[in-house]
């Protein structure tokens, strides 16, 4: 199984990264390994080798069967099922690879830096239109995140087809779409609670 993560993928967060970069022409990719994920709301601890975690709020993709080369107009066949997730970002990390043009992956793919909601909910529970789902992240109560999926930069049938040019997705991996403006720093004592279309997916605390 794999964690497959879009980068830039909502104009109005990557502009809030203030690094200069451009607007992807195309999908941004990177993976995480499976000791990435962080399942069942359990508590989130802040790694000691970075002083600015963010947490990035994304919709998460279920892959439900093996697809490679998928032209977009049938990458719809490949997930029925969403999910949330949060991105952790070691922010400081990231900042100094992107810097000195070296990998993410200590940033980005670190144990629990991929926190998945335990619920995914059937798309056509959700009406059955991908790019027509609204999430948002509260901290500690407050809204910090709030996005409608209409929003990507590259719709999701357009990143299955894209990435899977260069990789077999397998039943099971997870995409992890992009986030939204809003993210931040977590704190020590932080609860993050997360909600797909109204429905609570993620509630857990940062530790
Ligand atoms: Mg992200």
């Amino acid at each position: 199984m794999k964690i497959i993560c879009i980068g830039r993928n909502y104009a109005d967060h990557a502009r809030e990264l203030h690094d200069g970069a451009e607007l992807p022409k195309e999908p941004l990719f990177f993976l995480k390994p499976d000791s990435a994920l962080l399942r069942n709301n359990d508590p989130f601890y802040i790694p000691s080798f970075s002083n600015d975690v963010h947490y990035e709020c994304e919709l998460v993709v279920k892959i439900n069967r093996l697809a490679k080369c998928v032209e977009p107009r049938f990458a719809s066949r490949c997930y029925d099922e969403v999910g949330l997730g949060i991105d952790f970002t070691a922010r400081d990390i990231q900042r100094e690879a992107i810097a000195k043009g070296l990998p993410w992956e200590r940033a980005k793919a670190f144990d629990h830096s991929a926190a998945l909601s335990p619920e995914f909910v059937s798309l056509s529970e959700l009406g059955g239109d991908v790019q027509r789902l609204d999430f948002q992240l509260e901290v500690n109560g407050e809204l910090r995140q709030q996005a409608s999926t209409s929003e990507m930069l590259f719709k999701v049938d357009e990143i299955i087809s894209y990435v899977s040019q260069y990789m077999t997705l397998k039943i099971g991996d997870l995409l992890f779409t992009g986030t939204p403006a809003g993210v931040a720093a977590v704190r020590q004592g932080d609860n993050l609670r997360a909600t797909l279309c109204g429905r609570e997916l993620l509630n857990f605390d940062i530790r």
